[in-house]
Formats: structure tokens, sequence, C-alpha cells
């Protein structure tokens, strides 16, 4: 498990490499998001887009990992809350199975 603050770089990074297999945990510091920490899928580009450059700056960070039950343990002993699944991702996960 990897947290990436301020660095775009190391970030994207990581998205290209575990782009078919990796979780990304979107966080905001402080929690002023309800439905955050949200869960997201590498493989659908939805917080990895290059076009896009604010992923690990200003009040956000990103949490990423190969295993979501451990993102799962990270969010519960940090903020004693359960992840949100992020609505577009999931959704084109259920429709490829
Ligand atoms: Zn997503």
């Amino acid at each position: 498990m990897k947290e990436f603050v301020q660095d775009e770089q190391a970030y994207l990074q990581w998205a290209t490499k575990y782009k078919d297999t990796g979780f990304i945990l979107n966080v905001d510091e402080p929690q002023n998001v309800d439905d955050y920490p949200k869960l997201h899928l590498a493989r659908y580009k939805c917080v990895t887009s290059p076009k896009k450059t604010n992923y690990t700056n200003n009040e956000y960070f990103k949490v990423c990992s190969e295993s979501r039950a451990e993102l799962e343990a990270w969010s519960k002993s940090k903020y004693g809350k359960e992840l949100t699944l992020c609505g577009v991702c999931f959704r084109k996960e259920l429709k490829r199975n």
C-alpha cells in the first residue's frame, strides 16, 4: 500500500503500472466530503487521466493498493469509515462481468 501526497508524478506512475489490478482511494484531509474516502478502480482511469493534474495536491491525496481489503482496513483504522464505492468505476465493473 502506498500513499501519495503532493506527488503527482509518482501517483500517475503507480496508476500506470497497476492499471489492470490497482485500487485507488481518494481521500480528503481534513474530512469535508461525506462520501470520502472513495474507492476507484485504476482500470477505468476515473482518477488517473493525465489531462488533470490535481490528484495529490491541496486537500486531496491518494492511497493505492492492489488489495481492496487493505484499503478498507486503512480507512477503518484512520477514519472509522467504510469506503464509498465510486459510482462510475463500479457501474462499469458490473457491466463487464
Ligand atoms: Zn471512479
